[in-house]
């Protein structure tokens, strides 16, 4: 019968890379501009002022940034 005094106490000790959550911000980052608030500036890079009148991620992603809050329009 257990009367509460021999209760053992774990403690881990987890590190994680440094260099593993820089990348995950970093993805995170890019991931929520390009989901939440592009206007084709990502495209931009590589089609030039055409990607601002496609709007193409905006177009892509424009139901999900209404049903997460994001402002649209
Ligand atoms: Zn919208």
């Amino acid at each position: 019968m257990s009367n509460g005094n021999n209760r053992q106490v774990i403690r881990a000790e987890i590190k994680y890379p440094i260099l593993a959550i820089v990348v995950l911000a970093a993805i995170f980052a890019f991931t929520s501009f390009a989901l939440g608030y592009d206007q084709g500036q990502l495209f931009s890079i590589v089609v030039g002022d055409r990607a601002y009148e496609e709007n193409f991620l905006h177009e892509l992603f424009h139901d999900t940034r209404h049903a997460l809050g994001f402002p649209c329009h």
